[in-house]
């Protein structure tokens, strides 16, 4: 069969992005685990329009839930134009009959353990409405199907090392999702990396790893380190602020070309962390475990959420310069967003906080989907973009910079000036964050305030630690 990938995707900012720093992971893998009988193509919306003709066999769409009103248009005209369409991803995993309105299968959870099967039932006519895919062992996955990208992504070569994080902050999908903490074998890792080539400096250069927590098992990451420091790579990726208090795994870290860790501060109030179980995470710690970070030569990137109870307009606005004055190098500022699967969602619902009119688009992570406890909807986005637009304008960008140019390694340097000339440029452009519509596309039918909570551990699947090919080690 020929089967087209499509990696669904709307523009967040008022006029888009004009460059594209990485693709997911998610459609050069599943292109790498399709068996060889089938032919593939992908398509990244992000990048380039998709075309809609009758010459796949199967369509399979991925998106998540802020994508899922354009994921379904183009389902529908596929599936009028006689093609059948697959969904899979975190949206459709927990909105299984929604999304069966408009296509012909949908694959919760993980799709290494059913995507063969969900194919050869298509090509025979047989195939079922749901699939469901247990978590399985990582080992022995194929390199992704790099060959298939886009040449608009600026750092092709993104992969995933582990899957999953034992923490259980409420507002994730990735315990449920991803549960456990699995790793690849190192020597699979290091055979993507090292056999992919690139035309660019920076692009044969950079390994961006698309993990959820990749140096949780310490064991294994500092063996990983290990081989990764005879690459002569850079590389980057998200993890919980616990790694800085293992100096052998910073020092690891610096030695193997890390550049850029991720970390997930949220908020700099403890009860806000508290509130979300945050629990590996001490607001008054961040100063030290970012200077940590940066006495390797290190660039820090930091998630922060506006939207959690104790916040107030002026608290949010205020984040912007908190967050420098604690030294983060780049900002990521997302809402809150409730999305279903996690414990935020079923607190939100039993307590009538979804805002059941608002549509898909404001799951998008710029969008307010639930009703804030000390400001209205509409305060609590002026407020965010109130903080973005503080953020990345010249003062902010500039005094990020400079501290940079004393403290990051070369490549830590360049991944900051990228980033915070991309968001800055944005900024001085007004390009800021688009507010989403408030005229529904669609009606979203929530599950009533006394339903069970939506789990996929709840399908009677093997979805445990138990099930995971490693065990975890906790340090926070
Ligand atoms: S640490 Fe990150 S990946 Fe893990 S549960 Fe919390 S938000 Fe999710």
């Amino acid at each position: 069969m020929k089967v087209r990938i499509v990696v669904s995707y709307v523009p967040r900012y008022r006029r888009g992005h004009r460059f594209h720093f990485v693709p997911p992971v998610t459609g050069i893998h599943l292109a790498a685990i399709t068996p060889p009988e089938h032919e593939v193509e992908l398509f990244h919306e992000q990048v380039r329009p998709v075309p809609v003709d009758a010459s796949p066999d199967v369509v399979a769409l991925s998106f998540f839930s802020g994508f899922a009103r354009r994921a379904y248009a183009l389902a529908d005209r596929y599936r009028a134009l006689g093609v059948r369409v697959v969904a899979g991803g975190p949206h459709v995993s927990y909105w299984i009959e929604e999304a069966l309105q408009h296509v012909d299968v949908v694959v919760t959870g993980e799709a290494e353990a059913v995507w063969p099967s969900v194919l050869r039932d298509l090509a025979r006519g047989t195939q079922r409405r749901v699939y469901h895919g247990e978590p399985t062992s990582l080992a022995g996955l194929p390199t992704p199907r790099y060959d298939l990208l886009e040449e608009r992504f600026l750092v092709p070569r993104v992969l995933q090392a582990t899957r999953g994080c034992p923490f259980t902050c409420s507002f994730c999908t990735v315990p449920d999702l991803n549960p456990g903490f699995r790793v690849r074998p190192v020597d699979e890792v290091i055979r993507d990396i090292a056999t992919t080539h690139f035309p660019r400096f920076w692009q044969e250069k950079v390994a961006w790893f698309w993990d959820d927590n990749l140096l949780v098992q310490r064991r294994w990451a500092k063996e990983l380190l290990r081989e990764l420091a005879g690459l002569d790579r850079w590389w980057l990726t998200q993890a919980s602020i616990d790694i800085v208090k293992d100096r052998e795994l910073l020092d690891a870290m610096e030695r193997s070309g890390c550049i850029g860790i991720f970390l997930g501060i949220e908020s700099l109030d403890e009860a806000d962390l508290k509130s979300v179980d945050k629990r590996q995470n001490r607001a008054r710690e961040y100063r030290e475990a970012i200077r940590k970070l940066h006495d390797r030569g290190i660039c820090v990137m930091a998630g922060f959420i506006s939207g959690f109870d104790d916040q107030t307009p002026e608290v949010i606005a205020s984040t912007a310069d908190r967050l420098n004055e604690i030294g983060v190098d780049v900002p990521f500022l997302s809402i809150l967003t409730p999305f279903r699967g996690t414990p935020l969602y079923d607190e939100h619902r039993r307590d009538g906080r979804i805002l059941e009119e608002r549509d898909w688009p404001h799951y998008s992570g710029y969008g307010v989907a639930f009703r804030p406890a000390r400001m209205s909807p509409e305060q609590l986005l002026a407020a965010h973009r109130q903080m973005w637009n503080r953020a990345f304008g010249p003062a902010a960008v500039l005094e990020r910079l400079a501290r940079g140019a004393r403290s990051l390694s070369r490549g830590a340097m360049m991944l900051s000036a990228a980033m915070n000339g991309f968001y800055g440029l944005k900024q001085i452009t007004g390009n800021e964050p688009a507010a989403p519509p408030l005229e529904p596309e669609g009606t979203i039918r929530h599950p009533a305030p006394g339903d069970a909570p939506a789990r996929l551990s709840r399908l009677g699947l093997k979805r445990s630690a138990s099930a995971a090919d490693s065990s975890v080690e906790r340090t926070a």
